[in-house]
């Protein structure tokens, strides 16, 4: 068996190229002769490695001169605590809830300082997202939490929220974990940006951190050093050792991303691959997605037989077809289709294929 279509939610399908690079180089890094892997942070090799991740993803993403781009560890989950360490100053925080992640992120910060819920999709299940008007933001709020796609319930915010013209001077903080690099974001809306590097971005254990420089050295007394994020920026994202190899590997996925089109590209890509699947699953008599379309994530689809009853045979006849890791997340069932910046549109019609073979021996 071959390389696979991996339709896995993370870690996740990684551009095959990037991985040839990687093992090409593995023993003797450009003549240097020791892999990534065994160099020291504070040599030249893996600064130059470093610097040069940091300045391809600042152009990349069109990150302003005045945010910090941080590369820490601990991943989306760390960062629900770490923010409000970092962010809250004891005050009260406020979140818009649309699923699992943003869930989780609420109850984490709850630890630090009072969390408060300004909108819910809860009700309806989390197929749709509360319009920014309807949010009821605390007056005093130190920010605002959004969870930017919902990677197990499949929602995506397709504009981010304007705090400004909902007369809220607060910062936006928005977890981009599962749909990082697949779009470009509007700096203006944002105060800080995180998610962990596993979908779109490279190998887990990096975790990327880009913030506003005044929400910076405002940390709680009692936040680990090594979580600060003044601590964290004013020493190159060095003040402990920081994760050599998933950076290295990060940064061949930001060379990667530069070579094919940058992010405008992967967009249009990413909007072409969703938009095949979501019309075979809306034109589908077995298989359906329960997400309101204007709502529907381009990166993770979740979507259900209507015959449950056949979900393993679905899952096996996949797994034989080369199709990998698509099944639902045990909260929401059914089966998920995770279609990262990585997977090639081939991949898509593959699945599309074989769903459409395998509607057909039920009719
Ligand atoms: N936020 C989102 C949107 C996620 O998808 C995930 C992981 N699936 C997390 C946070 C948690 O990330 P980690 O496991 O890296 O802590």
């Amino acid at each position: 068996m071959g390389r696979a279509f991996n339709f896995s939610a993370g870690p996740a399908i990684m551009p095959e190229a990037v991985l040839q690079q990687a093992a090409a180089e593995m023993l003797d890094w450009h003549g240097s002769g020791m892999s990534v892997m065994e160099m020291s942070h504070r040599g030249k090799e893996f600064i130059s490695i470093y610097e040069q991740a940091e300045a391809d993803l600042r152009e990349l993403l069109a990150v302003p001169a005045h945010f910090k781009i941080l590369f820490m560890q601990g991943g989306g989950l760390a960062e629900n605590a770490i923010v409000p360490l970092n962010l809250s100053q004891g005050g009260a925080m406020d979140f818009v809830l649309t699923g699992s992640w943003s869930q989780k992120s609420l109850k984490e910060a709850g630890k630090y300082g009072p969390a408060r819920v300004a909108a819910s999709a809860q009700a309806d299940g989390f197929t749709t997202l509360p319009a920014p008007a309807t949010w009821q933001i605390g007056a005093h709020t130190r920010y605002v939490h959004i969870c930017g796609n919902e990677t197990i319930h499949g929602v995506e915010f397709h504009e981010l929220p304007d705090l400004k013209a909902l007369g809220c001077d607060a910062p936006l903080v928005v977890d981009f974990s599962s749909h990082v690099a697949s779009r470009p974001v509007d700096w203006s809306r944002v105060g800080l940006a995180f998610g962990g590097a596993q979908k779109n971005l490279g190998p887990a254990g990096l975790t990327l951190v880009i913030v506003r420089e005044d929400l910076i050295g405002h940390a709680l007394p009692h936040c680990p050093s090594a979580f600060d994020y003044k601590l964290v920026a004013d020493n190159q994202s060095m003040y402990n050792t920081p994760p050599t190899y998933s950076i290295y590997i990060a940064g061949l996925v930001f060379q990667w991303l530069k070579k094919n089109g940058g992010i405008a590209a992967m967009e249009q890509r990413n909007i072409a691959k969703a938009q095949l699947l979501y019309d075979f699953l809306d034109s589908s008599s077995l298989f359906e997605n329960r997400v309101a379309k204007d709502c529907r994530s381009r990166m993770n689809v979740p979507f259900f037989l209507r015959d449950e009853s056949r979900n393993e045979a679905f899952l096996a006849g996949a797994k034989a077809a080369n199709l990998l890791q698509l099944k639902g997340h045990k909260t929401v069932g059914g089966m998920r289709a995770s279609i990262y910046n990585a997977m090639p549109i081939e991949g898509v019609q593959a699945l599309v294929a074989y769903m459409r073979e395998f509607e057909k021996t039920l009719a």
